[in-house]
């Protein structure tokens, strides 16, 4: 009986997403919500690839899975991946569906999967993943997931014991995870740029877990990333077996260590949550087994998506639109870190609303004070513009930042802010949220077009 239910799940699925597409939809998510309505045990009853990557962890999870999904497609293998589509398990039902023919056999050599930590319980048991990368574990929006440990409590119970974990060693909440799975951890040697007190307003790991001491760095990046060690029990971070020993920023390259090999791979982008991204990439292809030559030449070819991080120009002005997720205050710092840490005369335009949030009840705005906008208080950062409905709200929290207010432009308009924003600048950082993106192309457009006219203009008057 449950064969027969599984496969007019899996046929209706098939059957609706053929039907979206037709309509022009996008069908990440309805094939595989009718498949679990119809066939509660779907993912576990669809029969697997022959490997099965997931990637899961607070922040950088697409980025991560859609680099080792291009690579591996780069390798010539046949992949399925929910890079367009939903993370949450009726996403990962969807892209099931597309792993198996109408029979059910399945029809690709790997399935590489971003999966939401906090849905990661209703998933990983089920389709039981060869590796799992977990990027790391921060907090995130308090409505959504709570605290840190929760999520922390959630992938600990669930993940199966047979799944091999990659795991960030600088990140001293995720890897801490699953002690008896097996487990490689990637990390970065310490930088120039590192310190040994936080910070950031937000630490949520500043506790030695055995015995309550305080912990003492080595050395620390940001919030609870960095290298620790407890004075008292003598607990302390783990050895990465993949070690960033190198980032050189001007030709582009990051230099990583396994055993006695060093290797140098292409830079993808110079962020450095970006770097951990790729990093974490590389480990698990490695461990994988992918071709290294070709990971090295594809590493080259990729880029992170348009959607997260884009370079153009506007003028002489170089655009910077870059992702600030709103309700996530340590990934919102990581982008104000970058963005002050930048170097030259700069603008920075924040059009952060979560308007998917706004949509069924009032935004939630106290993330903003868990979030490090003094980054941006750097003589360099020549205006900063705060733009759309909750403008005043980061005008405040600029202020308690201590940036002057001659300093801040606040308009409600995005469209009126570009008008009457300075455009006699060099570079202009352009953050935006996931729910404002679209939003953000449009002003990314008026900005290219009023940037070069009123250049243009100037160039004539002289
Ligand atoms: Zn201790």
């Amino acid at each position: 009986m449950g064969k027969i239910r599984y496969f007019i799940a899996l046929w209706a699925a098939k059957l609706v997403y053929l039907l979206l597409r037709v309509l022009g939809r996008n069908a990440t998510m309805y094939p595989g919500y009718i498949a679990l309505k119809l066939c509660p045990d779907y993912l576990g009853r669809t029969k697997k690839s022959p490997h099965v990557i997931c990637v899961t962890g607070t922040n950088g999870k697409t980025t991560t899975t859609n680099m080792i999904a291009d690579i591996l497609s780069e390798c010539g293998m046949n992949i399925v991946s929910n890079r367009y589509g939903s993370n949450i398990n009726t996403g990962v039902a969807t892209a099931l569906t597309h792993s198996v023919n109408v029979f059910g056999k399945p029809k690709i050599d790997a399935l590489v999967l971003e999966v939401d930590e906090r849905f990661s319980r209703l998933i990983l048991p089920f389709i039981k993943p060869d590796y799992l990368v977990v990027t790391n574990l921060f907090r995130d929006s308090l409505k959504r997931n709570a605290h840190p440990e929760y999520i922390f409590s959630i992938l600990d119970t669930y993940v199966p014991e047979t799944t091999r974990l990659v795991l960030n060693a600088d990140c001293l909440q995720s890897s801490q995870l699953l002690k008896k799975n097996e487990r490689v951890y990637f990390g970065i040697d310490r930088l120039d740029t590192d310190v040994t007190e936080c910070v950031n307003l937000i630490n949520d790991f500043s506790i030695c877990p055995v015995c309550d001491e305080k912990l003492e760095f080595n050395y620390l990046r940001y919030h609870h990333i960095g290298n620790a060690y407890c004075p008292k029990c003598g607990f302390k971070s783990f050895d990465a077996q993949y070690r960033l020993t190198n980032i050189d920023y001007e030709n582009k390259t990051i230099t990583v260590k396994h055993g006695d090999t060093e290797d140098v791979y292409p830079m993808v982008n110079r962020a450095i949550y970006n770097i951990y991204n790729e990093l974490a990439a590389i480990t698990v292809l490695s461990e994988f087994g992918a071709d290294k030559e070709k990971v090295m030449a594809h590493m080259n070819s990729i880029s992170v998506t348009q959607t997260r991080y884009k370079e153009l120009k506007a003028g002489k002005t170089e655009v910077i639109r870059t992702m600030a997720k709103g309700q996530n205050s340590v990934s919102c710092s990581r982008t104000l870190d970058f963005v002050g840490n930048e170097s030259g005369p700069r603008t920075v335009f924040i059009m952060v609303d979560d308007l998917f949030e706004r949509r069924d009840s009032s935004e939630f705005m106290g993330w903003i004070y868990d979030a490090d906008f003094e980054f941006l208080n750097s003589p360099d950062i020549r205006q900063i513009v705060v733009a759309g409905p909750r403008c005043f709200d980061y005008k405040l929290r600029l202020r308690i930042a201590g940036i002057s207010e001659d300093v801040i432009l606040c308009e409600e308009d995005e469209f009126k802010a570009v008008d009457i924003m300075d455009k006699d600048i060099d570079k202009l950082y352009l953050l935006h949220d996931t729910s404002t993106y679209d939003l953000a192309c449009k002003v990314e457009e008026k900005i290219v077009t009023v940037f070069t006219q009123a250049q243009n203009a100037k160039g004539g008057e002289q």
